[in-house]
C-alpha cells in the first residue's frame, strides 16, 4: 500500500438540492471525478468567462453514493472493504494508520466515519481492542469519554514523549473485549460531542473528533512471547468550508484554528507525499492532478514549504521538505501516524449538486494535493 491514499465519496442529493431538479455538477468514472460548472447558465463568472468548464481529477478510489438504485452505488460495506480493510491490513503489518474524512459540512464525513444506526460507518466496523476518543476544538483537546471518571478536566495537555512521540496527558483509555462494547464507547463519545454543541453553535462541524484504537498483536519472537503495537487514528474533521488551501500563507496568520489545522494538515500530507515520491523514484512533484490550476497550487505549497526546510522540486532527489507538524494540535497529535513508518488515507466527501460547485471544487483540489 502506498503511504498516502486518497478517496472521494459523493453523497445523495438532499431535499434542498433536489427542489430545482437536482442538477449534478459531479460525475464519477472509474478513478476519475469530473466537475462541471453548470451554475453559469450563460452568465459570466468572476473572471468574465461564460464558458462551461469541466475539470478532471484522479484519485485512488471514487465512491458514487448518490442513489442506491444505481448499479455502481457505493455502500458503507464497499467503502469498508477498501478503506477499512486497508486500515486493518496496515495495522496488522505494524504500521500506524491514520484515516480521516475531509469535506464541507453536510457532505457525509460523519456518515462515512460513524454511520447511522441502520448503516454503520467505518469506525464501528474497524473497532478493536483499546480505544480513546477525543475532540480538538479551538486548539484545545477534550476527552470525549471522561464522563465515566470523577476527575474532570476540560482541556488536556498535549505532550511529547522522547520515544513514543506526542500524546495527550490524562486522556482516558478504555479496554473493550468485543465489538459491542466498542460501539457503546463510540456512541458515548458522539453523545458528548453533541452535548457540547448546545453551548457552541454547530460544534460538531467546528471540531475534529479523533477516535484512536491501539492495535496489539501477540507474536512469538525467537520463541519468546512479544507484541507488536500499532495505532489507528480515525478522524472526523471539522467542516472544510472555512479552509482554503490556496491562500495558506495569509490564512495561517489569520488566527482561525480550523483553517489553520486543515491547512496545516494539507501541507503536511502533500509534503509527505512529495517526500515519499522523492525517496522512491525522484519523480517530478507536480504530476499531482491533471488539472492545470491544481498543479500550480501544489507549486505554491511547495514554495512555502521549501522556505522552511529547503525541500523543493529540484532533481536532487534526496532533499526532503520540512514537515510543519507542530503548527497545529491536530497534526502534532497525529504525527506518529502521518509520515515515517505509517499509512495515511483521506476520504474527501462532496455533494453532487451544482449548488455546491465552489466548495466541491475546493475539496477536490485539497484532496488532489494530498497525492
Ligand atoms: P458531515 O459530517 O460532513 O457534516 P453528515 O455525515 O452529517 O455530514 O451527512 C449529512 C446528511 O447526509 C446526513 O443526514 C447523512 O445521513 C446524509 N448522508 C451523507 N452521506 C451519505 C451517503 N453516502 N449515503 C446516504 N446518506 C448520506
Ligand atoms: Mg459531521
Amino acid at each position: 500500500m502506498a503511504n498516502v491514499k486518497v478517496a472521494i465519496r459523493v453523497r445523495p442529493l438532499n431535499a434542498r438540492e433536489g427542489v430545482d431538479g437536482g442538477r449534478l455538477a459531479v460525475q464519477v468514472e472509474d478513478k476519475l471525478v469530473r466537475i462541471k460548472n453548470t451554475k453559469l447558465d450563460g452568465r459570466q463568472d468572476v473572471h468574465g468567462d461564460s464558458r462551461e468548464k469541466v475539470l478532471e481529477f484522479g484519485f485512488d478510489y471514487c465512491y458514487w453514493s448518490v442513489s442506491p438504485e444505481e448499479p455502481h452505488y457505493a455502500s458503507q460495506e464497499e467503502v469498508f472493504q477498501d478503506l477499512g480493510v486497508s486500515v486493518l491490513a496496515g495495522a496488522s503489518e505494524g504500521y500506524n494508520v491514520c484515516l480521516f474524512a475531509y469535506g464541507q459540512t453536510g457532505t457525509g464525513k460523519t456518515y462515512t466515519m460513524m454511520g447511522t444506526q441502520d448503516s454503520m460507518g467505518l469506525t464501528p466496523r474497524i473497532c478493536q481492542v483499546r480505544n480513546r476518543f477525543l475532540e480538538i476544538y479551538n486548539e484545545r483537546v477534550r476527552d470525549l469519554l471522561r464522563g465515566r471518571e470523577r476527575k474532570k478536566k476540560d482541556s488536556l495537555r498535549v505532550r511529547e514523549h522522547p520515544e513514543k512521540g506526542p500524546y495527550v496527558q490524562d486522556l482516558s483509555q478504555h479496554v473493550v473485549s468485543d465489538y459491542k462494547q466498542a460501539v457503546e464507547l463510540l456512541e458515548e463519545g458522539i453523545a458528548n460531542r453533541i452535548t457540547a454543541a448546545t453551548h457552541i453553535h454547530d460544534a460538531s462541524s467546528r471540531s475534529h473528533a479523533i477516535f484512536t484504537i491501539q492495535y496489539t498483536q501477540a507474536i512469538l519472537e525467537n520463541n519468546l512471547p512479544s507484541e507488536i503495537v500499532s495505532k489507528i487514528h480515525l478522524v472526523d474533521l471539522a467542516g472544510s468550508e472555512r479552509a482554503d488551501p490556496h491562500y495558506c500563507r495569509d490564512r495561517l496568520t489569520e488566527g482561525s484554528n480550523i483553517n489553520k489545522s486543515l491547512v496545516t494538515l494539507g501541507i503536511v500530507i502533500s509534503a509527505l507525499a512529495q517526500n515519499s515520491q522523492m525517496s522512491s523514484s525522484c519523480q517530478s512533484i507536480n504530476s499531482v492532478a491533471s488539472e492545470g490550476d491544481a498543479g500550480s497550487t501544489v507549486g505554491s505549497h511547495t514554495s512555502s514549504l521549501s522556505g522552511g526546510g529547503g525541500g523543493g522540486g529540484g532533481g536532487g532527489g534526496r532533499r526532503h521538505c520540512f514537515i510543519p507538524y507542530r503548527d497545529s494540535v491536530l497534526t502534532w497529535l497525529l504525527k506518529d501516524s502521518l509520515g515515517g513508518n505509517s499509512k495515511t488515507i483521506m476520504i474527501a466527501t462532496v455533494s453532487p449538486s451544482c449548488r455546491s460547485y465552489n466548495e466541491t471544487l475546493s475539496t477536490l483540489r485539497y484532496a488532489a494535493h494530498a497525492r
